[in-house]
């Protein structure tokens, strides 16, 4: 640990917005602070979807290590441009587009409307189906909220909003204290819902702030958070996530199944054990969508199904994720297992 510390830059004390203006934005300056061969590094696989990783994430990897769990899910690495990656064309995996009912406004299934509130992330997985999705063609704050928000108000066969993105985490207090309690106020509404990874890589931003708007929502508030790997709990985090129980926040977990980060048994059983302990239930263990300079990260359905049917045979029921695959027009998660 002390090796890690002297490396890595510590992330200063203070905002959650200092943390992101501090983030690595590279995969050189990435294998630099972690001392890992440069020559790792992809500048080239950048153009299109950036490196950016918040110093806090970066030091929960270990230094030297280039098959890092952490490390891979964030850098930019050869293998993105491979030719099998290359070759594979398919842009919106899930099919966002034809499920869009009005500008940052999908729906896919029965009662449940996703809302992309913002097209930033406090992290850039490099697996992600949103890497090609066309966020600038998304109109930005309010005006677009309104719409959305008229929208939900008139159709009453909604009862569930889910603040997504991007991340929604990575707007201003202020702004989300306003959604929620625009949300709140539409009658048919009964549940608000949060897809956020902002507590794994800037843990601070579970701020008074936040807490304020968390315990003020009427309605009940499910953040459904995003660890993939043991090592993402650390004490911040841990803190983090005590604080949004303590303000009455349910708390699930939703992963993904990634070659060489967390595709072993004892892998996927240390982080569902980890994340019960801190009362986070596992809600989803999804299967990679197949999304060009993401394909390094699939794991076949046999060995998925293998793998989840170890974790039945071994944790509590509650303990284990249910296996899904996002396919385009049907009408809920697909079930593997
Ligand atoms: C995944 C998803 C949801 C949520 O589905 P649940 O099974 O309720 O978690 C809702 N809307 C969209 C567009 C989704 O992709
Ligand atoms: S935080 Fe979520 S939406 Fe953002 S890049 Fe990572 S997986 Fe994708």
């Amino acid at each position: 640990m002390s090796k890690i510390l002297a490396t890595i830059p510590r992330p200063v004390e203070g905002t959650w917005q200092t943390s992101m203006k501090r983030a690595i934005r590279s995969s050189t300056a990435l294998c630099g602070v972690l001392e890992i061969d440069p020559r790792l590094a992809c500048p080239a696989a950048e153009a299109d979807f950036p490196v950016f990783a918040p110093l806090e994430f970066v030091q929960k990897m270990e230094i030297g290590n280039s098959r890092d769990p952490l490390f891979l899910q964030v850098t930019a690495g050869l293998e993105e441009l491979s030719d099998e990656n290359r070759a594979h064309s398919t842009r919106d995996a899930v099919g966002d587009k034809a499920a869009e009912r009005s500008p940052g406004l999908l729906q896919k299934y029965d009662r449940r409307v996703l809302m992309i509130a913002t097209g930033a992330c406090a992290v850039h997985c490099r697996y992600c189906f949103r890497r090609h999705y066309p966020y600038s063609a998304v109109p930005p704050g309010r005006q677009a909220w309104e719409n959305s928000m008229d929208l939900i108000a008139a159709d009453e066969s909604l009862d569930e909003v889910i603040l997504s993105g991007g991340d929604p985490l990575t707007l201003a207090d202020e702004s989300l204290a306003w959604l929620i309690d625009r949300i709140a106020s539409i009658r048919h509404i009964r549940r608000v819902r949060i897809h956020t990874r902002v507590p794994v890589v800037i843990p601070g931003r579970i701020c008074a702030a936040l807490l304020d708007w968390v315990v003020r929502c009427r309605l009940p508030l499910y953040f459904v958070l995003h660890f993939n790997h043991v090592h993402e709990i650390d004490a911040a985090t841990r803190t983090a996530l005590a604080e949004l129980r303590r303000a009455g926040a349910t708390l699930l977990n939703q992963s993904v199944l990634l070659a060489g980060v967390n595709d072993s048994f004892e892998a996927q059983r240390e982080l569902c054990l980890a994340l019960v302990d801190h009362q986070v239930l596992p809600y989803y263990l999804h299967q990679l969508d197949l999304v060009q300079g993401a394909l390094h990260f699939q794991v076949s359905d046999a060995r998925a199904r293998q793998l989840h049917a170890q974790l039945q045979a071994h944790l509590p029921g509650y303990a284990v994720p249910k296996l899904v695959r996002e396919e385009p027009g049907c009408r809920s998660k697909t079930s593997l297992a």
